[in-house]
């Protein structure tokens, strides 16, 4: 049993994030013995002195970016309140920082989120909670987005979701092709925003809105 989660016996992860200390559910030791075997691999010598703490601050950064693997998002958006409302909310520019499960490079962005409530409200501050915790898993963004998407369709009950990713890969920028700059964009529409093109339109005019 770790430290933190004897000093929190009903819930090691709140005592873990208040304490700045790494969550429970990632193996930090294993982590480390892993990057002092890439630091040999490479032909490095993981004893000497600049490398000697490397592989324990890699594996505290790990279990930081990968934390959402140990989080339910479906936790956050339970947190609805009931409200007659029925037009859109959208949240815009919602900053994440993710991993590309294909290279273990970051890739870092901004989300946008809009949805059509049928009676179920969450608070703003919760999307970009989920969005957090979807973000610190190991991801692509395609799935990302959907994955985002299907959540608040799901636990909200919503006549309509829109979910924007905006990213840059550094899997992208500094390595392979190397195109610095260059931006994906996914998108994922349910409900009523897939099925009527002139919500569609009124979602992505939102989300665009004001720019360019
Ligand atoms: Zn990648």
């Amino acid at each position: 049993m770790s430290k933190t989660s004897a000093e929190n016996p009903s819930d090691p992860n709140v005592g873990a994030l208040a304490s700045g200390l790494a969550p429970s559910g990632v193996d930090q030791p294993r982590i480390e013995r892993a990057v002092r075997e890439i630091l040999a691999a490479i032909g490095e010598d993981p004893d000497r002195e600049g490398l000697r703490d490397t592989p324990g601050r890699v594996a505290r950064m790990y279990a930081e970016m990968f934390r959402g693997l140990h989080e339910d998002p479906r936790d956050v958006l339970r947190k609805f309140f009931t409200e007659k409302y029925d037009e859109v909310v959208l949240v815009r520019d919602i900053e994440f920082h993710s991993m590309c499960e294909h290279h273990m490079l970051p890739f870092m962005g901004k989300a946008h989120i809009g949805y059509m409530p049928s009676g179920k409200v969450i608070g703003l501050s919760k999307l970009a909670r989920v969005v957090e915790v979807v973000a610190r898993r190991p991801q692509v963004q395609e799935r990302m987005t959907e994955t985002i998407a299907d959540l608040v369709m799901q636990e909200l009950s919503a006549r309509g979701v829109a979910v924007v990713i905006e990213a840059t890969h550094t899997c992208m920028t500094i390595r392979g092709v190397r195109k610095p700059g260059s931006m994906c964009v996914t998108s994922a529409m349910k409900g009523i925003f897939r099925s009527n093109l002139s919500s569609r339109e009124e979602i992505m005019t939102l989300i665009y809105g004001g720019r360019k």
